[in-house]
């Protein structure tokens, strides 16, 4: 198995739906032709349309309108849809004020979506499960303690992210096969290699229990708290569980106002982010002690793409996000990521936090071209590429 390419699949997906999107709602002349709906008043907005043969509805409020009439709704579940003009029936809008959907009502739609599965809540997070309930509420506590850990992270470095504006979401299944039906369902792609992933479409994770991964012993699944934790904690499980760290962390920053969902964040940075977060420390009731630590495998990975590391190798990070779309390039592109947010964070975080508040007021479906990504980058960390680079490769050969 090939163990980048799960990882990236979210990249990949969000991408990929990204320019679909583009191609579909922006049209050719897009920046311009956008209107956005003011954010005091947001309404309710009910549009039915049809697609592949099918009525449907949503409801919601209007993220993105395009002049030609079509949409970006987010319903009161999270998910976002992107309606075309010509798909639109028929919309009505009142002025009541959208409200996100609490726990309860969630509920009510993952039972009415998922028959047989049992819902646990926590104080941030809706799981849905048709496995163990001591499993369901293994994965409640480490998103909790992941909340904790990124919020703490943020504010400490002089960002405070905003409360979620409604539960997040977690569906997880009982096997990897049923998770692999849904999700290719999902996806519209095989999914063989992934498992769990982090939709930027409908805001949820979706994963399998882990507890019955091939290579982990075969001793009982399940059973507790504990019994989960020290199976998960066995080396052999530490890259899955940090692939599922990973997806939770971009819930995070796409919920906590840190990333606007479909808007063009750089992927050395989201990604480099959610790298950042991944491995935590099972062990330990906190979990997240060691968030700043050094990730072992992208450094070990980083070490070795530096031997044969191009000139330009940070000016193609930052400027187009090509390298992480290419399954070949992508590893060492995640690697270089991580270890650039580490640097960043470790000797220009003044520098760092103002640039990520620059990007989280991105809007939607707003591209910027690579000359305006290096522009972006300039006017955060300085003119001089090439320096920044020999400071940041002399802090690497530091790192151990
Ligand atoms: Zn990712």
């Amino acid at each position: 198995m090939n163990r980048w390419c799960f990882r990236d699949f979210d990249a990949r997906t969000a991408i990929s739906g990204y320019t679909v999107l583009m191609k579909r709602i922006l049209l050719a002349a897009i920046a311009a032709a956008f209107t956005l709906p003011t954010q005091a008043g947001f309404a309710v907005d009910q549009i039915s349309f049809r697609r592949d043969g099918q009525s449907r509805q949503a409801v919601g409020k209007i993220v993105v309108e395009s002049q030609d009439g079509g949409v970006l709704l987010e319903d009161r579940a999270g998910a976002l849809w992107a309606i075309q003009p010509g798909e639109i029936i028929e919309r009505h809008s009142d002025d009541k004020p959208f409200k996100r959907w609490d726990a309860a009502e969630i509920a009510t739609q993952l039972n009415a979506e998922l028959p047989g599965f049992r819902i646990h809540n926590t104080s941030h997070y809706v799981i849905a499960y048709n496995t163990s309930q001591d499993y369901a509420r293994w994965c409640g506590s480490l998103f909790e303690r992941l909340f904790l850990a990124f919020s703490t992270f943020w504010k400490q470095r002089g960002l405070a992210l905003d409360e979620p504006p409604g539960p997040m979401l977690a569906v997880v299944f009982d096997t990897k096969q049923n998770f692999a039906r849904y999700a290719q369902d999902e996806l519209k792609e095989a999914t063989p290699s992934i498992v769990g992933y982090y939709s930027l479409r409908t805001n949820r994770i979706t994963m399998y229990d882990l507890t019955g991964l091939e290579s982990l012993p075969k001793t009982g699944r399940g059973t507790s708290a504990e019994h989960i934790n020290r199976l998960l904690s066995l080396p052999q499980a530490e890259r899955t569980v940090a692939t599922i760290i990973h997806e939770a962390t971009h819930q995070l920053a796409f919920n906590g106002g840190l990333q606007t969902r479909y808007a063009d964040i750089p992927l050395w940075v989201s990604e480099g982010i959610a790298v950042y977060f991944e491995a935590p420390d099972l062990q330990s009731r906190r979990g997240w002690r060691s968030v700043d630590n050094v990730n072992r495998v992208r450094l070990a990975d980083f070490q070795q793409y530096s031997a044969r590391r191009p000139a330009d190798s940070l000016e193609s990070l930052v400027a187009k996000d090509d390298r992480f779309r290419n399954t070949g390039a992508a590893p060492h592109a995640y690697s270089e990521a991580w270890a650039f947010n580490y640097f960043l964070l470790h000797k220009r975080q003044e520098d760092y936090v103002k640039y990520l508040k620059v990007l989280s007021a991105k809007l939607p479906l707003r591209n910027d071209e690579p000359q305006e990504r290096l522009d972006e980058f300039r006017r955060a960390f300085g003119e001089d590429l090439q320096k920044l680079d020999t400071e940041f490769m002399r802090y690497m050969g530091t790192v151990r």
